[in-house]
């Protein structure tokens, strides 16, 4: 695909428009604009109006180079207090601390809806014994309670908040999309643990 930006015609523009669900003219005009700024946001991309690679590639246009075969998507937490913050350094941090390579995750989540990369698609993930060379990873940034309550670290719960919930089910169609074989499950499908803290597994079932 060619790079496009807005002043661009023509039927590359009209794919790109019906990926955003808007009105496929193929005239790259300011609403195609400013819905590829909003698209851009919500990936943790430049905000730059500027339809390139790493776009495409979010777009679920472009292939990720080397893709590997994956027939699960797997939704975690961090089983980190609610109402709190974590960012991808801070588990990448604790990820190199424990001997991973990177941070383990593919994609996480944060309280504000965002979505941050984590490592590359194309690389197996560190995050499901058994699970890592044949899945994609999708963490939440929360699933314990409040700090408040004194015993938090040893319990689950489900603290998405509304933009996380968005955020889940527009990310997790779009990796069904890439990757027509996967199913999603919550990492408790696989392990004795309450991760993700919610049946990942039955919500996301009609995804
Ligand atoms: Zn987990």
């Amino acid at each position: 695909m060619s790079t496009l930006k807005k002043g661009c015609k023509g039927e590359e523009v009209k794919a790109l428009q019906k990926r955003l669900n808007l009105m496929a003219d193929g005239v790259f005009g300011p609403l195609t604009e400013e819905a590829v700024k909003e698209f851009q946001k919500s990936y943790g991309l430049i905000v730059d109006g500027v339809v390139g690679n790493s776009t495409w590639r979010a777009l679920g246009v472009v292939p990720v180079a080397n893709k590997r075969y994956v027939d699960e998507i797997i939704v975690h937490c961090t089983a980190t207090p609610e109402g709190e913050d974590f960012t991808v350094d801070q588990i990448r941090k604790m990820h190199l601390a424990r001997g991973f390579s990177d941070i383990g995750y593919h994609y996480v989540i944060y309280r504000d809806g965002s979505v941050h990369v984590g490592r590359s698609e194309a690389v197996a993930g560190a995050h499901t014994t058994g699970h890592n060379t044949r899945s994609i990873s999708v963490c939440y940034v929360g699933g314990c309670p409040a700090r408040s309550d004194k015993a938090w670290m040893n319990k689950g719960k489900d603290t998405r908040t509304q933009a996380q919930r968005v955020t889940l089910v527009k990310l997790l169609k779009e990796l069904r999309r890439k990757y027509p074989n996967a199913k999603i499950y919550g990492h408790r499908d696989f392990a004795n643990k309450a991760c993700p803290s919610f049946d990942a597994k039955k919500e996301y079932n009609d995804l």
